[in-house]
């Protein structure tokens, strides 16, 4: 990665941070300043109360900028190819003269402190691409923390020119929900599975894919992914017909030789035209804004009331008496909310 890429910039004082870096961060932003926008992201990322009050006013000036790219989502399991379809799609992109940014939210990285794009070999040509941005997930954080740093970053990257915006998940998890909210369209990657293994794909997960795609169709790999983008078919004909009429599209991809991208990129178009011709894109961000008004007004809450001094006194008390097999949890629960939350 080139130093504009790096995420964290050492020399970005968030401490002292106050309303003229704003003005300068968002006079950088609109020029598509690729440092100020790493800065302006690792504001947004912090969960301090001084920090975001200030970050709320660089959002407040970004908004009217913001919204005019092509929010994709991209999950599947770990091993699928992820990384490889981004570093093909995003170069081809990049090629027909898109400015490409890619996030990622990582559940796993609260743990580990890791980050799926943490690793500098990953995306080697597009992270050294001036068209594109690579962002590593926020490393911290609660989900709904990480989720609100991953739209508003998405957010900041319109407003710094970015026209294709890919968001990387692993498939595990609550994150597929979250970043499911905050994109237009939803690709789920699989590998060429057993038929078993593709039942492990949570059916959920399938219902929330606007594409799906079976990658590594190469080499030996080959009559495996055919079967699997088979099962895969038979199965979206079971699904009930959609709101938007779009009909689910499943292609076999080949990443890492870079076969098929160019089908999949015109799959992608016209599942824009299509989402365009049923004005669908901006009803889908409304729904997703409330969804993440109410999603995040409910886990600030519970981690709020969770981190309290007299809500882990109540807590442990009420997981004694569970245990000991004196209450169930409905009565410690109400128990708990009775005496917190005075209803
Ligand atoms: P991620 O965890 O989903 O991001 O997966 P990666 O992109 O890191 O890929 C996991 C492994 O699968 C790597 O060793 C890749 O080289 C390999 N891989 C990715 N795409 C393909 C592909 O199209 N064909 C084959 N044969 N291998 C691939």
């Amino acid at each position: 990665m080139t130093p504009e890429h790096t995420h964290i910039n050492p020399d970005f004082k968030l401490n002292r941070t106050n309303n003229t870096d704003i003005k300068k961060l968002f006079a950088g932003i609109k020029e598509h300043d690729t440092l100020s926008l790493s800065k302006a992201i690792t504001l947004i990322e912090s969960n301090n109360k001084k920090h975001r009050s200030i970050a709320s006013e660089l959002i407040k000036l970004c908004l009217p900028l913001s919204g005019k790219s092509w929010r994709i989502g991209i999950t599947g399991t770990p091993g699928a190819g992820k990384s490889t379809l981004i570093e093909a799609l995003g170069n081809y992109y990049c090629e027909l003269g898109k400015k490409i940014a890619v996030l990622a939210i990582d559940p796993s990285s609260t743990i580990t402190k890791g980050s799926i794009l943490g690793d500098k070999t990953r995306m080697e040509k597009l992270s050294v691409n001036p068209r594109a941005f690579i962002r590593p997930s926020a490393s911290a954080g609660t989900l709904g923390g990480v989720a609100r740093a991953t739209s508003e970053a998405i957010l900041l990257c319109e407003a710094a020119g970015y026209e294709i915006i890919m968001i990387e998940t692993v498939g595990v998890g609550q994150s597929e929900t979250e970043v499911h909210n905050m994109v237009d369209l939803f690709i789920l990657l699989t590998g060429p599975a057993a038929g078993d293994e593709l039942q492990g794909i949570k059916r959920g997960i399938m219902e929330m894919a606007d594409i799906i795609l079976v990658n590594k169709y190469d080499g030996d790999l080959k009559t495996a992914a055919k079967n699997s983008l088979n099962q895969i078919k038979n199965a979206l004909h079971l699904f009930p017909p959609r709101a938007d009429n779009w009909m689910v599209k499943a292609a076999l991809v080949s990443a890492l030789y870079n076969e098929g991208i160019e089908n999949i990129s015109k799959i992608i178009d016209n599942y824009f035209l299509h989402q365009q011709a049923y004005n669908s894109i901006e009803e889908k961000r409304k729904k997703q804004e409330l969804y993440r008004l109410n999603k995040y007004i409910e886990q600030s809450l519970f981690n709020h009331f969770i981190n309290s001094e007299k809500a882990k006194k109540l807590l442990d008390e009420a997981k004694k008496s569970i245990l000991l097999q004196k209450s169930n949890a409905y009565l410690e629960a109400d128990k708990i909310l009775n005496s917190i939350l005075k209803f």
